[in-house]
């Protein structure tokens, strides 16, 4: 019996952030995996490219995976995919380390991606990109426990009883009144594991001793939601809250019951703006598949909006890998929203505070600056410096 079982290769999903669909056996190193994917309360903008599971007892072993059910919706256009030809899987023998697989297949016609590796240890994970999930967050938060320039606080509950952290980082011996203030989010699709470690990369850098940072807290204050769907991320969930509701749409439907998330997120921001607070700048970070890019409300902000994103834009081009030669976008509907409950955070902050804020969108596929596909390593420098920029860009004003 024990022979059978050390024989058998099997799959699992038993820990924070794993997805799979239903797993085929077609022969005994022949596996085909369906990605579950995550449709909305509508059933609709079906969405699949959250995989993150393990396999046990292959070692020496030459797989075949093939990854498929990868079809969907996005903004309601049918036959999307965001696994794609260029979307190579990570795996790790740890957990912690995480390497891209130099070889997938992809399959046009079935749109399927084919993976064939032999595996040198008994367990290994799999994922679409280096996972970080609630534990990371509480891990990293735990270093910096007793930082005294750190302040942490709960500013509400997720559907499902989770937390929704805000951070603030800043000098609390100089006084605020003259200080600039940038907010930063991530995460608000759990699948967007990259803007984590983006994340993590800033608020480092922001707490470290470097002579800059030290600056930066002296004259700013980084107000931070690190984890905007702490719900999705623990199930391995894709872009919807555990109720079905896209995070970074509906931020014109205030609706504390089913999307507790922003209603929460809205009333942090809004209340500091409506008690005098300034925000300079508010960024929320995303990943994509295969561009880089920021958008923001250009068209209907002041001149001087239009000119902080072009700084940002050309201070990010120069200095980091980030890849936008055409400069920043315009987030349009600023006015009237053209479709109620699509309304981005942006869209929302710019259209009924005026706030000049924009989103980013960080490739997960081959950077054509870096030569690469993006690692943590990458995610975790480009954070750091996310910070030097904005605070640069902001100064400049
Ligand atoms: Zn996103």
């Amino acid at each position: 019996m024990l022979t059978l079982l050390l024989l058998a290769v099997t799959f699992h999903t038993d820990f924070e952030g794993a997805s799979l669909g239903k797993v085929e056996i077609l022969s005994d190193t022949h596996f085909r995996c369906a990605v579950k994917g995550e449709a909305d309360h509508d059933g609709r903008n079906r969405q699949a490219n959250w995989y993150y599971f393990r396999i046990d007892g292959a070692t020496g072993r030459k797989l075949t995976i093939d990854l498929v059910d990868l079809v969907g919706e996005y903004n309601y256009r049918t036959g999307t995919h965001a696994v794609t030809r260029h979307t190579r899987p990570v795996y790790s023998y740890d957990g912690t380390e995480w390497k891209h697989f130099d070889n997938a297949e992809w399959d046009d016609r079935a749109i399927a991606l084919r993976l064939q590796f032999t595996p040198d240890k008994d367990r290994m994970w799999i994922a679409h990109i280096p996972p970080y999930t609630n534990q990371n967050l509480a891990k990293l938060l735990r270093s910096f426990h007793s930082h005294p320039h750190l302040k942490r606080e709960t500013r509400g509950k997720t559907v499902e009883s989770r937390d929704i952290l805000l951070l603030t980082v800043t000098n609390p011996k100089v006084s605020d009144e003259k200080k600039r203030v940038v907010w930063l989010m991530a995460r608000q699709h759990s699948w967007e594991a990259g803007t984590s470690w983006v994340a993590e990369g800033a608020l480092r850098f922001l707490l470290s001793s470097e002579p800059q940072a030290v600056r930066i807290r002296d004259d700013f204050v980084f107000k931070i939601f690190p984890m905007a769907d702490p719900d999705g991320v623990a199930r391995g969930g894709v872009r919807f809250n555990a109720n079905g509701y896209d995070l970074n749409r509906n931020w014109d439907a205030v609706d504390p019951r089913r999307m507790p998330e922003i209603a929460v997120q809205r009333k942090a921001i809004f209340d500091s703006v409506d008690s005098g607070r300034r925000i300079d700048f508010f960024l929320t970070l995303h990943n994509t598949e295969s561009e880089d890019y920021i958008a923001g409300p250009l068209s209907a902000g002041s001149p001087g909006v239009r000119k902080l994103a072009e700084r940002f834009s050309t201070l990010l081009n120069e200095l980091t890998a980030f890849h936008s030669p055409k400069g920043p976008r315009d987030s349009g509907q600023t006015t009237t929203p053209a479709m109620k409950g699509r309304m981005m955070v942006t869209q929302a902050l710019f259209y009924e505070r005026q706030i000049p804020a924009f989103l980013m969108e960080l490739m997960v596929e081959r950077s054509p600056k870096l030569r690469r596909l993006p690692t943590i390593e990458d995610r975790l420098e480009f954070g750091a410096t996310l910070v030097k920029i904005i605070s640069t860009a902001i100064a400049d004003r």
